[in-house]
C-alpha cells in the first residue's frame, strides 16, 4: 500500500497525463502555451523537493490536424498518424519551452504498446527512462502513431500512461482530462449521481459506474480511465483523476479540489517482482557459486563474476532461471545481456566488461530490481 496515500507532492515517481482538449486551442500554433506553463511550474516544485516527474502528453493529432488543415470529421487512420507526426514536433517543443523557464530539461519518448509488454523493449525504455529521471530530466512521452496500427494502438494516453506507471515502479499518476472523476451513475442523466472521493479497489460496481464506451459522459473517457487505474494500482501506483481545465491543475488538486483518487492495491518493487516471476517463459539459465549466492540472499545484484555457466539462447531482456552449482533453481530475473555477451563476461570483473564486449554495459548480469529470489 502507498503510503502517500492522497498526496501529489509527497510522491516519489510521478506520472501526469494530459490530455488533448487540456492543451490545444483554436489559434494558429494550435497550443495553450499558458496551460503547459502552469503544469511546468506545478512539476518544477515537485521536481525540487525532490519527486522525479514523468508527462505523458497528448495532443499531437489535435495540433496536426490544424497544421495540416484536415477536416474536423473522423481522421483515417493514416491521416491521424501523418497529423500525429506533423503535430508532435509543435506539441514537444511546447513542453520544452515550458519547462526551460525552471532550467529543466526534457527528453521525448514515443513508445508502443509492445515497448511496454516485450521484456527486451521494456527493459530498454525503462533504462532510458530511468537514466533520464537519474540526470534529473523530465520525460515527455506520446505513443508512436507513426507506426503503431489501430489494432496495436494504445490509443488513449490513459492506458499508456498506466504501462509507464507500471514500468518504472512509480507510486502516483494523475490523469488530467475534462473529467473531474468518478460518479456513482452518468451524472448527466441521473440526477442523484453521487462523486466519489475515494476508491479503495476497483470492483464490478466500480467498473460499472463508469459505464459503458461510448457518447456521452463515458465517451472513450472513464471506462479507459477505469482500465487505467485498474492496470496502475495493481502495480503499486495510486491513480487520481481529475478535471485539469483550469490553469495549475496539479496544486489545485493539493489544495483540495474535487477529484477521484484510487489506491493503490500494491507496493511497486512487489508488484515488479510478481510480473517477472510470472516470465511463463524462460530462454536460459546461469549457473552461480556460492558467493553469489549469498549476495543475492541479502538482497544484492547478480554481477559477471559470479557467475559460472552461461547455458540456453537468449537477448538482453529475456527471463532467465538462476541455479546453485548443483543445478538447483534459486529464482530468476531479466539479464541484462545476450546469452553470447553473458558468455564473455561470465566469472570476470565488472570492470574488465568494456574490454571484453567492446562497448560498455551494465555493471550488473542482473539488477536486483530485475530479480525474483525463490521463497
Ligand atoms: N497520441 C495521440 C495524440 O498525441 C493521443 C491519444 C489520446 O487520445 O490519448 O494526439
Amino acid at each position: 500500500m502507498s503510503d502517500n496515500k492522497n498526496s501529489l507532492s509527497s510522491a516519489n515517481r510521478l506520472i501526469v497525463k494530459v490530455g488533448s482538449a487540456l492543451l490545444t486551442t483554436d489559434d494558429a500554433e494550435g497550443l495553450n502555451q499558458d496551460w503547459l506553463d502552469a503544469l511546468a511550474d506545478d512539476v518544477a516544485t515537485y521536481v525540487s523537493n525532490g519527486t522525479q516527474v514523468i508527462i505523458v502528453s497528448s495532443g499531437a493529432v489535435a495540433v496536426g490536424r490544424q497544421a495540416l488543415s484536415l477536416s474536423e470529421t473522423a481522421l483515417r487512420l493514416e491521416e491521424k498518424q501523418a497529423a500525429a507526426a506533423a503535430g508532435q514536433i509543435g506539441l514537444f517543443h511546447a513542453w520544452q519551452r515550458a519547462f526551460a523557464r525552471h532550467d529543466l530539461q526534457t527528453a521525448q519518448i514515443l513508445l508502443t504498446p509492445s515497448d511496454t509488454e516485450e521484456r527486451r523493449r521494456h527493459l530498454n525504455a525503462r533504462n532510458t527512462m530511468e537514466t533520464l529521471l537519474g540526470l534529473g530530466a523530465v520525460p515527455v512521452i506520446n505513443e508512436n502513431d507513426t507506426v503503431a496500427t489501430e489494432e496495436i494502438r494504445f490509443g488513449d494516453n490513459d492506458r499508456l500512461a498506466a504501462r509507464v506507471a507500471q514500468m518504472i515502479g512509480a507510486d502516483t499518476l494523475a490523469l488530467l482530462s475534462d473529467i473531474d472523476g468518478l460518479y456513482s451513475a452518468d451524472p448527466k442523466k441521473d440526477s442523484d449521481a453521487q462523486f466519489i472521493e475515494e476508491v479503495s479497489e476497483i470492483t464490478a460496481a466500480v467498473e460499472a459506474m463508469a459505464g459503458e464506451a461510448g457518447p456521452g459522459y463515458s465517451s472513450g473517457g472513464m471506462v479507459t480511465k477505469i482500465e487505467a487505474a485498474k492496470i496502475a494500482t495493481r502495480a503499486g501506483c495510486a491513480v487520481v483523476i481529475a478535471d485539469g481545465k483550469e490553469l495549475h491543475s496539479l496544486s489545485n488538486i493539493e489544495s483540495g479540489k474535487k477529484c477521484t483518487w484510487f489506491l493503490a492495491t500494491a507496493n511497486p518493487s512487489t508488484a515488479r517482482k510478481r510480473w517477472i516471476a510470472g516470465a511463463l517463459t524462460t530462454s536460459g539459465a546461469l549457473a552461480i557459486d556460492d558467493g553469489a549466492r549469498t549476495a543475492l540472499g541479502s538482497g544484492k545484484s547478480l554481477l559477471p563474476a559470479g557467475v559460472t555457466k552461461v547455458s540456453g539462447d537468449f537477448e538482453r531482456g529475456d527471463a532467465v532461471i538462476i541455479e546453485d552449482a548443483s543445478g538447483n533453481r534459486l529464482g530468476c530475473g531479466l539479464i541484462a545481456y545476450s546469452s553470447n555477451d553473458a558468455k564473455l563476461i561470465a566469472g570476470h570483473k565488472t570492470g574488465e566488461i568494456e574490454a571484453l564486449l567492446g562497448y560498455r554495459g551494465r555493471d550488473e548480469m542482473i539488477h536486483r530490481d530485475d530479480l525474483v529470489i525463490d521463497g
